[in-house]
């Protein structure tokens, strides 16, 4: 297991408590007219957790499990509609959009398609040094002196061969390197990674996450680090979430919670990671059945229609996250049963 052996301990850097968003679901003009009610699809549904500076916290789950929106609300690209989100002290929730504006050059995103996310009319040089333009962080040669120097940091090196080219004239992995010398350059102290390696090769995919690593410790970063894949977590993160239609089913450290995985979605998770030998078989699947909608989730525990072990009480009562080892919380009524196995 690919761990941060160098991780600085230096207090909480984002402290997020009872974080809910709900959308309000888009309804036809006859539907606004005769309806009294609006749907909201509840991405988020209320989540507290803490990322500690210099460490990698993952969030993991299925698509639409909302771990994106949590990432998007930290940011300040979405508005809560309930709930606190402390980074560096300040509350994002609540500051204006100047403050805002100020404090995005303190934390950047990685997007999981390169392409998708890199201007085709952009030189690369002109794309990574956008970040500086825009906050004003230096004269044109200024500008031009970071942008190789970061271009080198992700390893496009000679920086000058790759600074004129387009994005269509490189690899998808060194577009994806030019993605993370973009969120770089302007200094942040905090990266949300979303799926970074998604799209990438799978030749290629092991050598992002090692940069990832490498540039952390070098630059002193935090990552918020966003999958649906455990094994890419098992890589990278020193702690994990996972999520399941909006809220936390575990959370713990990402040893604890890989070694003894205490909830039947977690565990089902962790058998729908890849083996390298075929033949191998697994003594769970995934359980049936797509995630259920989250405009209408189901009644007490969310995860009970697809459970394999669910018993009456489950639609009936919501279980609580409870601490139920250090620092290693889940929520489900049964889990004493997989602390001894
Ligand atoms: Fe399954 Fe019940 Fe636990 Fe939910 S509370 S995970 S349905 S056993």
């Amino acid at each position: 297991m690919r761990q941060n052996q160098n991780k600085k301990d230096s207090g909480v850097l984002v402290d997020v408590k009872g974080l809910k968003k709900y959308f309000p679901v888009q309804t036809s003009f006859l539907d606004t007219i005769f309806s009294k009610e609006i749907d909201f699809v509840r991405a988020v549904d209320g989540v507290t957790f803490q990322i500690n500076s210099g460490e990698v916290f993952g969030l993991a789950g299925e698509s639409g499990s909302g771990k994106t929106t949590i990432g998007r609300l930290i940011l300040g690209l979405e508005k809560a509609t309930e709930g606190s989100i402390i980074f560096d002290g300040v509350e994002i929730t609540s500051i204006g959009q100047d403050e805002l504006r100020e404090m995005r050059s303190m934390m950047q995103v990685i997007f999981q398609d390169p392409m998708a996310s890199l201007n085709p009319r952009m030189t690369i040089g002109e794309a990574v040094g956008h970040g500086l333009v825009i906050h004003d962080l230096g004269s044109k040669a200024e500008v031009q002196a970071k942008t190789h120097a970061i271009l080198e940091k992700v390893g496009l090196i000679p920086s000058n061969f790759f600074y004129n080219k387009y994005p269509h004239q490189i690899s998808g992995g060194q577009r994806q390197r030019v993605v993370i010398a973009r969120a770089l350059v302007t200094n942040p102290i905090f990266i949300l990674a979303d799926e970074p390696i998604a799209m990438a090769d799978v030749s290629v995919r092991a050598l992002l996450l090692d940069l990832l690593i490498y540039l952390k410790e070098e630059l002193e970063l935090t990552y918020l680090f966003i999958t649906h894949d455990l094994a890419t977590a098992k890589y990278i993160c020193d702690r994990i979430g996972v999520l399941y239609l909006g809220k936390f089913a575990e959370l713990g450290q990402l040893e604890d919670v890989y070694r003894k995985p205490l909830h039947p979605y977690t565990q089902a998770l962790m058998a729908a990671v890849p083996v390298p030998n075929p033949l191998e078989r697994r003594e769970t699947e995934m359980p049936e059945g797509e995630i259920p909608n989250p405009i209408n989730p189901p009644s007490g525990c969310r995860f009970h229609p697809r459970c394999p072990i669910a018993e009456a009480i489950c639609s009936a009562e919501e279980p609580e996250l409870r601490e139920l080892l250090p620092d290693h919380l889940v929520a489900c009524h049964f889990a004493e049963r997989f602390l001894d196995q």
